[in-house]
């Protein structure tokens, strides 16, 4: 990182932490030359995010396709979208880090995040993730909330 000061190509971070929206990791710098202080805001690049799905086939994670499996969970619960973007901002924290995730571990980590939310929310993806079938999954997975 260069500094905007003098172009001294060398600069310290002196402080990281997230924005308040999670939408970036904001980093306080000083330049090794002058001194001069600045900041500068990284934001999260998901789309080198490989996830495994099934039989091995991988795709490029698609933030769209977990928005919208998401929102139909949500359908007619009082849930705004902007939480929702919040939902999944966080999780693309978490999973930043990472080159590689298979769609299971998405959609645990969604559960996960759908639960502490609405319960309706998280019942909805989970039948559809989990595949039920019919009424005993649901009283099933009510009375147990495992997922495997
Ligand atoms: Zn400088």
């Amino acid at each position: 990182m260069y500094c905007i000061n003098c172009w001294h190509d060398n600069t310290r971070v002196i402080d990281s932490r997230t924005s308040e929206d999670w939408k970036a990791i904001r980093r306080r710098r000083e330049c090794e030359n002058c001194h001069n202080r600045f900041t500068t805001f990284e934001k999260i690049e998901t789309t080198d995010l490989i996830v495994e799905k099934s039989w091995n086939r991988k795709q490029r994670y698609d933030r769209d396709k977990l928005e919208d499996s998401i929102l139909k969970a949500i359908n007619k619960r009082n849930i705004s979208i902007s939480t929702i973007n919040d939902l999944i901002r966080k999780l693309e924290f978490k999973w930043w880090t990472i080159n590689e995730i298979t769609s299971k571990e998405i959609w645990k980590d969604v559960l996960e995040a759908l639960h502490s939310l609405d319960e309706v929310a998280y019942i909805r993806y989970a039948s559809v993730h989990l595949n039920f079938e019919n009424a005993n999954d649901f009283i099933n997975f009510i009375n147990n909330k495992k997922f495997n």
